[in-house]
């Protein structure tokens, strides 16, 4: 089969690989019918070292299953399923406490022997990692329906840790894929205010049609001062933190108002978490991580099926396989927000 395998920074390829298949009792494997390339693959992309043995790239992908190991219980072969950007049992003491990405026999995709911007990809966790779509596998609103694997999970999780509610003034730090799902999360859960931190003319527009209300397009101590002002000199209730640069988690700590939270799903780039003084001193309480999206499924995806929440319209690029290392170029290059990848 053919996949996605990284080299090294801005060494994408396209290679044949052993297929696909299930190695333990409790895979399944996936045929790919829609995969993403997502902001944090960017990462490696800017800074991998070369290697020679290479990294399979791509965490987030429906499909339909092709074929599943013998204690595989309840997915079966030909199943329309999402697959979250980490895998899980399902039944151990995290998953029960909704924490998936905590998983006891988890792991991450994207990874090893792992990736979903192929042909296929074994799914190791079959049942609990698994989530089976009341749809077929070219359903009108797939695009959003791909979301659940990664961004539109993880826009929801930021706003769950800033503690985003009814009423409240919130802000969004990062206007990615991630942050524009902030946007639908934050509103989704009540939020009064929502205040898009960005400067790209394609993205602020799509902030304000998800419910963006005020957009900040300063950066620093500008940008802290425009928000304190669109919220009468208190800085907001919650901030949802989706970049990971030191710099931008120091302005989510200064623009949340004293007792405020800030949520954060940007992967850090760094081991020292910044802004631990106005953190302190402002009773500010920092959370988040990897989003357990596989927790958030069940919730999400009716409000998608309805027509109530479009993260769909993220991407604005779609390729096939042999496109992928053009789709990484080209949202390195910030000409895109998301690219799918359809094959
Ligand atoms: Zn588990």
């Amino acid at each position: 089969m053919r996949a996605t395998v990284m080299y090294g920074a801005g060494d994408v390829r396209i290679e044949t690989v052993p297929d696909a298949r299930v190695v333990e009792p409790t895979d399944a494997v996936l045929a790919v019918s829609r995969a993403c390339i997502c902001g944090s693959d960017l990462w490696p992309y800017k800074t991998m070292e070369p290697t020679h043995v290479g990294r399979r790239m791509g965490h987030e992908a429906i499909g339909v299953v092709e074929a599943v190991g013998a204690d595989v219980r309840s997915i079966k072969v030909g199943d329309v399923v999402v697959m979250p950007f980490a895998y899980s049992d399902g039944t151990c003491v995290f998953c029960a406490e909704g924490l998936n990405t905590s998983c006891i026999h988890g792991g991450f995709f994207g990874m090893a022997d792992v990736g979903a911007q192929a042909e296929a990809v074994r799914i190791p966790q079959a049942d609990g990692t698994l989530f089976v779509l009341p749809v077929g596998k070219d359903h009108a609103l797939m695009s959003s329906l791909l979301t659940l694997s990664d961004v539109m999970g993880t826009g929801h999780h930021a706003a769950i840790a800033a503690k985003v509610a009814p009423g409240k003034t919130v802000a969004i730090v990062g206007d990615g894929a991630v942050g524009l799902c902030g946007v639908i999360a934050a509103r989704r859960l009540g939020a009064e205010q929502i205040i898009m931190l960005g400067r790209h003319a394609d993205r602020i527009a799509l902030a304000k049609q998800f419910g963006a209300t005020d957009i900040v397009g300063e950066r620093g101590d500008a940008a802290v001062e425009r928000v304190r002002e669109l919220t009468n000199g208190l800085g907001v209730h919650s901030v949802l933190e989706c970049v990971g640069h030191g710099e931008s988690m120091l302005t989510a700590i200064r623009i949340a108002r004293p007792g405020g939270a800030v949520g954060r799903v940007g992967v850090p780039q760094e081991e020292a978490m910044p802004g631990s003084l106005p953190a302190f001193y402002n009773n500010i309480s920092v959370s988040g991580g990897p989003a357990p999206v596989r927790a958030y499924i069940a919730e999400l995806l009716p409000d998608i099926l309805e027509g109530k929440i479009e993260p769909g319209r993220v991407f604005d690029r779609t390729v096939n396989l042999d496109g992928v290392p053009a789709g990484y170029r080209a949202m390195n290059q910030r000409e895109t927000i998301k690219v799918m990848v359809k094959s």
